[in-house]
């Protein structure tokens, strides 16, 4: 039982939803990566070459160059090569001398890749479909927490890629409520923030 004003059973009652929290973002992982693994299955590639193909598609950000999409996917440098060798294999993907430094390879997808890229994508309605059956405001409310739990998690080292806005020196949380972009002049009402931004710069600690 909590009593009100009790500073351990508030500490208490926060813990257990953190806790919750937690356990319902685990399930939501699982549930993605599974979905993932069987697309996966279903188009003949193990699950990191299918990231490497949503990645490539969905970019740049990150430049296609092996060592960011090594840092993007948290996995190593030999292994995302080992990937996208199987990739190029497969017809999927091809190098082409990066711009700007054509010592460097660039992973460019090939039509083939942008096709299956496009499968893997639309494997996604899905997960689409449930979001937006929340009502708007919902929606709008859950990109916000999301975001900001994806700060936190950045500052506790957990997630070690994010160019989201709130974790952008151009962020402005704005008195008025609705966020402004400093970068873009522009209010950043949920439509508008970003979760993948081009333009994003780390914020200071
Ligand atoms: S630069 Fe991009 S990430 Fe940063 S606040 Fe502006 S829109 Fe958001």
């Amino acid at each position: 039982m909590v009593n009100a004003g009790d500073n351990n059973g508030v500490d208490r009652v926060g813990a257990e939803v953190a806790d919750k929290v937690v356990a319902a973002l685990d399930r939501i992982a699982r549930g993605v990566r599974a979905h993932r693994q069987a697309i996966a299955s279903r188009t003949g590639l193990t699950p990191l070459q299918l990231e490497l193909l949503r990645t490539l598609a969905e970019g740049p950000p990150p430049e296609p160059l092996t060592g960011l999409l090594a840092a993007e996917l948290g996995v190593s440098q030999p292994t995302v090569s080992d990937s996208l060798l199987a990739l190029e294999r497969k017809g999927h993907v091809a190098r082409q001398p990066a711009p700007g430094d054509r010592r460097r390879s660039a992973i460019v997808l090939t039509p083939d890749g942008t096709e299956l890229a496009a499968e893997i994508r639309a494997a996604d309605d899905v997960l689409r479909a449930c979001v937006a059956d929340l009502p708007g405001a919902q929606q709008d409310q859950t990109l916000r927490t999301l975001l900001d739990l994806i700060a936190g998690l950045l500052r506790a080292g957990v997630v070690q890629v994010a160019r989201t806005c709130t974790t952008c020196r151009f962020y402005r949380p704005g008195d008025a409520g609705t966020p402004r972009c400093e970068l873009l002049q522009q209010p950043l009402p949920p439509c508008d923030l970003r979760v993948n931004c081009p333009e994003h710069q780390p914020a200071a600690d």
